[in-house]
């Protein structure tokens, strides 16, 4: 039994395998919003709502629902749970796991389990609805859930800041978060060439700030009150920053649309990417405090196996997630670049793994990193995993091939693996 929501997984985790012999379940016709609470500021809604439609209900309510993706018109929040999604407001809000009360899941004996509960307190045993999130619908399918709302945004100051490189960016979310503290709602890291192909690709797209350095920093400050002097504190922020040669310049936006343009040069650049050809993806998180050292390095050991490479960097940074890419050298076909693919991985993942850092930091492992994860975790964590599995699917009947390297459902060969597309 394969779960899907609204397919726009990033590793094949929604993909039967190849073998024909899974059936599809469809989560899309159970969209309704079932409840709203906003005395306990919660949200119960069914899986197949889209991720924008959960939003829609929470702002109809005067509320916030703070998970938000590229793709929120068509992923649904059920698939945001089974992949426990990020996105570009974690930094303030937490990942979907920090977002989430309570869930109903159909097991795989066929049971019910409600528990769809609205409490922020809750010490009765084991948090099983966390088991249920972020695990791909391995353990069972997820139905409905009891969603955590937020104060609406009523002010809002957004920028475009260049840096001299990326310890300076860690340093600057620092200063901000020390002087701005949780109203640092975004601290999005841009790299030069991820600027530049949207800059190449994307009709409308224009520099903020011609001839910056190669780093970038989107930064948004936000607040529930209509009239917080957000743009003071963030001017008052930027001037001590350029003061300590932590940023160059800045471009502040001065209306709606000049924020909104500012966004699109972020969230074009997997389109811009895409345009470009064909990538080698990686979605890696570090602790913050090593992005620098990461990127260094990792830099480093590509260009001297492959000089021409061409590395896409932008992620996160106040999560320590990077979106960590190579576009295809130009010049190269696609073909040679492709099937370096593995070569490239065991040096990203290595040096991730040896900071301290995660091989999906915000997409899952589906079938995409399934074998690759067994590298990276102990055994002692995979064997938890795999006794988890056989406690709650004994018969292995629930989207099997995915997640667990090796598997207990006898699928350990013929996985088939399209390539991922999007961000
Ligand atoms: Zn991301």
């Amino acid at each position: 039994m394969v779960p899907q929501g609204g397919n726009t997984g990033l590793c094949g985790g929604a993909t039967p395998l190849a073998d024909g012999a899974a059936v599809l379940i469809s989560l899309a016709r159970l969209n309704r919003i079932r409840a709203i609470d906003t005395d306990n500021d919660t949200l119960t809604v069914e899986a197949g709502c889209t991720l924008a439609a959960v939003q829609a209900a929470a702002a109809a309510a005067g509320r916030l629902f703070p998970l938000a993706l590229a793709s929120e018109g068509s992923c649904m929040i059920g698939g945001n749970l089974s992949t426990n999604a990020g996105g570009v407001q974690v930094l303030r809000y937490g990942n979907t796991r920090e977002l989430v009360l309570g869930v109903e899941v159909v097991l795989p004996d066929g049971r019910i389990w409600d528990g769809l509960r609205g409490l922020r307190k809750d010490n009765t045993g084991y948090d099983l609805k966390q088991l249920f999130i972020g695990a791909e619908g391995t353990l069972g399918i997820v139905t409905a859930a009891v969603l955590k709302l937020f104060p609406a945004i009523r002010s809002r100051v957004t920028a475009w800041v260049a840096i001299p490189d990326p310890a300076a960016a860690v340093r600057l979310l620092g200063l901000l978060r020390a002087n701005c503290g949780d109203r640092v709602s975004a601290f999005e890291l841009v790299g030069r060439k991820a600027l530049e192909l949207v800059l190449q690709h994307i009709p409308g797209a224009r520099d903020p700030l011609p001839g910056a350095p190669a780093w970038a920093v989107l930064v948004e400050l936000s607040d529930p009150a209509a009239d917080a002097p957000l743009g003071l504190q963030l001017e008052a922020a930027l001037s001590a920053a350029l003061e300590h040669g932590l940023a160059s310049d800045a471009a502040v936006a001065v209306s709606e649309a000049q924020a909104q343009a500012l966004w699109a040069l972020r969230e074009n650049i997997s389109e811009a990417q895409r345009i470009e050809g064909i990538s080698i993806k990686h979605d890696v998180s570090v602790p913050v405090s090593r992005i620098p050292d990461f990127l260094e390095r990792a830099g480093g050991a590509l260009v001297q196996r492959w000089p021409d490479v061409r590395v896409v960097v932008f992620g996160h940074i106040g999560d320590g997630n990077l979106h960590y890419n190579l576009s295809r050298p130009a010049g190269a076909d696609n073909p040679a670049f492709i099937s370096s693919t593995p070569e490239v991985n065991r040096i990203i993942h290595d040096l991730v793994a040896e900071l301290g850092g995660s091989i999906s930091a915000e997409h899952g492992l589906g079938q995409l990193k399934r074998e690759e994860i067994a590298r990276y975790k102990s055994s002692v964590e995979i064997d938890l995993m795999r006794a988890i599995k056989h406690a709650l699917d004994p018969k292995g009947l629930m989207n099997p091939g995915k997640f667990l390297p090796g598997g207990i459902d006898g699928l350990e060969d013929g996985l088939e693996v399209a390539a991922p597309s999007g961000k």
